[in-house]
């Protein structure tokens, strides 16, 4: 039988084949608004949530909430509407997904759970219309499959999607479901898992997010081991994630130090 969720996740994805396949990179949203009849987009003071959508009876309007702007850039050009940052960009085609689905009827949703699960449904649509079928087979059709490989493969393909490093991540790992990718910031108590692609075993959730990684685990030391390593990437032995999630990871990992943290890819995840 097929679930709800199925059914929205389809009608989604065939949505945006029509809008933005075969487009080469970066997609313009803008006329993918027009097409969607969205009236205007409005930076405001959102304190909670990503983005708004705002459906009036003459209008259609997406607010992006104003503090992700303000860590962006400073700089009043990129105030000018039309000039939208990766995030941005991500929320926008996130809130197009919600749009498209109350136009086709599906009701508001009911409780956390099922809230939590439209979100995953529109996170779906939204690195789907901004990384186009094309252009995953373009960046992965070369059969490279090595972690180092893919790690380079996600950081360009987000910075020619100009999208967040994390949805080229997801995007990725759903492609290759052996493949899994790891973003990791330092705290004081050493390391958070702040995105992690890997589904769980009957691939209805993601796990391994906000799972932490103290300083005294085999796996931030190896982490920070290849941190002094020019060029800071490096392989990892794949068992030391095991202590941190419930993975017998026992193939090729590589792991990237950027100024936000560490980007860790894995290739042939498999359960314990
Ligand atoms: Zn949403």
């Amino acid at each position: 039988m097929i679930t709800k969720w199925q059914a929205y996740t389809s009608l989604l994805q065939q949505q945006a084949y029509s809008l933005s396949g075969g487009l080469p990179l970066w997609i313009r949203l803008q006329p993918i608004c027009s097409t969607l009849e969205v009236t205007e987009i409005t930076r405001v003071p959102i304190h909670k949530g990503r983005g708004l959508l705002k459906i009036m009876e003459t209008d259609v309007r997406i607010l992006l909430p104003e503090m992700d702007l303000k860590a962006a850039s400073q700089s009043r050009s990129s105030r000018t509407l039309g000039m939208y940052t990766p995030t941005e960009r991500f929320v926008i085609a996130h809130e197009l997904g919600h749009l498209i689905l109350l136009r086709n009827g599906a009701p508001k949703p009911f409780g956390a759970s099922e809230y939590w699960k439209l979100e995953e449904v529109c996170n779906d649509f939204a690195r789907r219309l901004l990384i186009n079928e094309e252009a995953i087979n373009e960046r992965l059709g070369r059969g490279d499959y090595s972690a180092s490989s893919l790690l380079k493969i996600c950081a360009g393909l987000a910075l020619d999607a100009k999208v967040p490093w994390s949805a080229a991540a997801y995007r990725i790992s759903e492609s290759l479901p052996d493949t899994g990718f790891f973003r990791l910031e330092p705290k004081q108590y050493g390391l958070k898992i702040v995105v992690s692609t890997f589904a769980n075993k009957d691939r209805t959730g993601w796990i391994g997010s906000g799972k932490k990684v103290r300083q005294k685990d085999p796996l931030y030391k190896v982490l920070f081991e290849i941190k002094g390593m020019p060029g800071a990437q490096g392989q990892i032995p794949a068992n030391v994630f095991s202590d941190i999630l419930d993975l017998n990871l026992n193939s090729d990992c590589a792991v990237y130090h950027d100024q936000y943290g560490i980007k860790v890819a894995i290739v042939k995840a498999i359960f314990q």
